[in-house]
Parts: C-alpha cells; structure tokens; sequence
C-alpha cells in the first residue's frame, strides 16, 4: 500500500482521516502446487453441493490475526521470524463434514510434535503483540466448501502427504466474488530445503 504524495491543489478535498489503515491478515500453511491439486480434485471428488474454496485459496490457518494496523504487522513479523521450528510432515488422512460451520474440511488425524510447537511458539508471540491468547486446541484443517448442509460426518480418504518447510503471512480481501489472499511473507522451517539452501 503506497503513500499518497500531498497535493499542491490547495482546493482538493481529500477526506482527512487519522483513522490507521489496517489489513485483514493471518499466518498460515501453503500448500504447494501438488498438494493444492490434490486438495483440489479431493473437493471436486466428495463436495456436490455449497460453494466449493477456489484452487489458488485452499491453505490451513495457523492464527488468525483479523484487522491489524501497520505496527501490529511489525510486531507479528518480527514474532515470526523469531520462531524457531522445525520443517515437518502432515497426513491428511480424512475428510470432515462440520454440520454447524456447514463446512467440509480435509484434516490430519495425527498433530506431529513440530507442528504442535510452532502454533505454541505462534500462540506465545503473539500474545506480545497484545493478541488474545488462543485457547482452543489447535486443529489443522484445510476448508474444501462452505455452505454444506449435509454429509457424512467422517470419510477416510486416500491420504495426502505434505511437507511443510515454511509458513507464510497472508491478506484477505474480501470482494463481491468471494476472499481473495494474498501471501506477503514467508518464513522457513529448520530442515527444510530452502532453509538448508540459505
Ligand atoms: P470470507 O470470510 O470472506 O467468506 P474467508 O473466511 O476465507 O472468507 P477470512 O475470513 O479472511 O476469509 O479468513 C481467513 C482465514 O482465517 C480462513 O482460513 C478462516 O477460516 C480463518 N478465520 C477467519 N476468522 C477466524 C476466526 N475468528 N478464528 C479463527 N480463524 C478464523
Ligand atoms: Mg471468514
């Protein structure tokens, strides 16, 4: 988001405003473009009805933060980077139905360790940035549809791999079409191929 230069027409009406732009942001895991395939053809696969997420949307929300204000973001960024955790893998392993959210996610029956210990590290940080703290347990989840309003609560599905290296910050949009994310940043995980890379 640029800066508006001032304006040398002493006769413009630009609204004055002290209100701080904020963006609506949380932190996340992307999956890359096999796992988003899958994902993919998973939702085409088992999800007739409601509004299937689009291909390039499909992530698994690690926090999220809402609207923040530029020093916030500063502050959930350096909290990132601090984070020392370990690169892993996740099995999702089943297909849910949430009757309530209307929601069908793909999940992972089994939290791996590291993935426990970066949402405690997350969690932890971002308490500093004045967050609330979270205390649901965490639940990774990957949203496949809205809007479902019937289905089986629990299928198993062919399960699908993903190695997790990095995780990113991400904006959300919201148009007439749908949300639209943006990822911002991304950090590497310990052990993973571009953080053996640099
Ligand atoms: P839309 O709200 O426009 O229908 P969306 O839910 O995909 O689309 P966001 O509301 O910006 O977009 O949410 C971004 C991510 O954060 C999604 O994974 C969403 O499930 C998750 N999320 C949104 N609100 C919360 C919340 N209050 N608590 C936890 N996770 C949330
Ligand atoms: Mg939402």
């Amino acid at each position: 988001m640029g800066k508006k230069p001032p304006s040398s027409d002493a006769t413009a009406t630009t609204p004055v405003t002290n209100a701080p732009a904020r963006q609506r942001l949380f932190l996340a895991l992307w999956p890359d473009a096999d796992v988003r395939n899958r994902l993919q053809a998973l939702g085409e696969q088992h999800v007739d009805s409601g509004r299937r997420t689009r291909p390039e949307n499909l992530h698994a929300t690690l926090a999220f933060l809402g609207a923040v204000d530029a020093d916030t973001r500063a502050c959930v960024e350096r909290v990132a980077g601090n984070i020392d955790g370990q690169a892993f893998s996740v099995t999702l392993d089943c297909l849910e139905h949430r009757p309530r959210q209307a929601i069908v996610w793909a999940a992972a029956s089994h939290v791996p360790a590291a993935l426990t210990r970066l949402v405690e590290q997350l969690r932890a940080g971002l308490m500093q940035c004045r967050f609330e703290p979270e205390r649901r347990p965490y639940h990774l989840h990957v949203t496949l549809a809205r809007k479902v309003r019937r289905g089986q609560t629990a299928v198993a599905i062919d399960p699908i791999v993903w190695h997790i290296g990095k995780f990113v910050l991400v904006e959300s949009r919201t148009y007439a079409s749908g949300a639209s994310y943006q990822v911002l940043r991304s950090w590497s995980l310990t052990g993973s191929e571009s953080s053996q890379r640099s």
